[in-house]
């Protein structure tokens, strides 16, 4: 197994510190580890469904004068009920009493959105005895809103370097001019990336809510696991596909450096979590597969041309159309005869007609059909291709519950095969698939 890390990164999401009972499993899993160091946290999440976000509050607030006051009231009832139940002295009116002001006054909406992470990084490190070290001098941004990345990176290094313990505030940085401006939502996982790069960290811990990347969405298969190891080819193949776990800009900067992210759940800490790397092959895998991932709202594009595999200038011909007609493939399958492309419905509505004419007229096919309802389902693992009989199950259980295949690709980064059925399968589908793979825990896979 991989060596302890010396130096961790910490990022903790709004679930991990929504309250003053979550601050209290922060402290004991940073306590727990000398190796963190660094701590990055968002802004309080909810604390029971139908709750709202912090960052949610702070940007309806902007919508009125009476949000303004209401949704500020909440907020500082929000930081001063966790700073009470902790027994930590922080002036919540005060602080939220100057952001009132300072957005009065013209700091911007980006400013007041990013209040959140501001006042929980402050309250963070009162609470753990850390420094706190803020985002907006270090994070930069060029004015046409992309990170500048070196100067980031190096003023990072440079003031971290002069703190053993700092707690930062994810989300947002500022400008040259001292203007403040955030990442897209949940962006306090780029924070995170950009810290453990900056200062050569071993680990980059990310704790949410879930015991790691789970196998398949929740909200379909009851109690997925998580998996214990996944590359970062599979878990971008993952996210394509629709699962959901770091934000996407997150994985760049420790890959760049080749830091390990591992993510881990700050209500079960004991738990190994996901850890996600470049190389997996120290690793050895459980499962034939690391996960399954779907997503519905797709059609399949069929063009029926005879001998096209012959006509070199066929493609060519389609590839104009796609793209004067502004259409983008998400997947294709070539025939002799015809080809299918799988496309976003959403981008074909209200323009089918229009398509079909000027792809019979522009590439000489004989007939072209469109089919919506598609969803597609994504077997990934980065054994897919040496491991025999992936493919054999997954049909299997298809099969078995007469679902009915419509399209098939094996991706061409031979980690994933996608399927495409009907959407009213989809749920089904995806839990047959994942039953089939999960009974084969007991038999393990070098
Ligand atoms: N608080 C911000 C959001 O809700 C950023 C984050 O949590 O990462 O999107």
């Amino acid at each position: 197994m991989p060596q302890k890390a010396e130096l961790s990164v910490c990022k903790f999401g709004g679930s991990s510190v929504a309250d003053a009972g979550q601050f209290k499993k922060v402290k004991a899993i940073v306590d727990a580890d000398p190796a963190r160091r660094y701590v990055i946290v968002s802004a309080p999440g909810r604390r029971f469904s139908g709750d709202t976000k912090v960052t949610d509050l702070l940007i309806q607030s902007s919508d009125a004068p009476h949000l303004l006051v209401n949704n500020m009231a909440e907020v500082e009832k929000r930081f001063r009920k966790i700073a009470d139940d902790l027994g930590v002295e922080f002036d919540a009116e005060g602080q939220v009493e100057q952001i009132r002001k300072n957005f009065k006054a013209g700091a911007g909406i980006q400013y007041l959105k990013s209040r959140g992470e501001y006042l929980c990084a402050q309250l963070m490190a009162a609470y753990l005895g850390y420094d706190f070290v803020d985002s907006a001098q270090m994070i930069v941004f060029n004015y046409d809103g992309k990170l500048n990345v070196e100067e980031t990176e190096k003023n990072l290094r440079e003031e971290l370097s002069k703190h053993e313990h700092a707690v930062i505030p994810g989300f947002y940085g500022a400008y040259a001019n001292g203007v403040t401006h955030t990442f897209s939502r949940g962006g306090s996982d780029i924070t995170g990336s950009l810290v453990a790069a900056a200062v050569g960290a071993d680990l980059y811990e990310n704790w949410t809510d879930v015991p790691g990347l789970l196998m398949a969405d929740p909200r379909i298969v009851d109690k997925p696991l998580a998996v214990p190891v996944i590359t970062y080819k599979e878990l971008r193949s993952l996210s394509l596909m629709g699962a959901e776990v770091l934000h996407e800009d997150a994985v760049y900067p420790v890959r760049k450096k080749g830091i390990p992210i591992n993510i881990k759940s700050t209500n079960e800490p004991e738990e190994p979590g996901t850890l996600i790397v470049s190389k997996a092959s120290y690793y050895k895998q459980v499962l034939d597969v690391s996960g399954i991932s779907g997503k519905k709202g797709y059609a399949v594009i069929s063009i029926v041309k005879e001998k096209l595999n012959e006509d070199p200038q066929f493609q060519i011909r389609l590839a104009n159309v796609l793209s004067e007609q502004k259409i983008k493939v998400e997947k294709r399958s070539t025939g002799v005869d015809s080809v299918e492309l799988v496309v976003e419905e959403k981008t074909l509505r209200g323009k089918e007609d229009a398509l079909k004419a000027a792809l019979c007229e522009g590439t000489g096919a004989s007939s072209v059909e469109i089919k919506g309802s598609l969803a597609l389902l994504a077997v990934v693992g980065r054994k897919i291709a040496s491991a025999p009989g992936v493919s054999v199950k997954m049909f299997d259980a298809l099969s078995r519950e007469k679902i009915n295949i419509r399209f098939i690709d094996y991706g061409s980064d031979s980690i994933s095969i996608t399927v495409g059925i009907d959407e009213e399968e989809y749920k089904h589908a995806i839990r047959a698939v994942y039953q089939e793979f999960i009974t084969c825990v007991s038999k393990p896979v070098e």
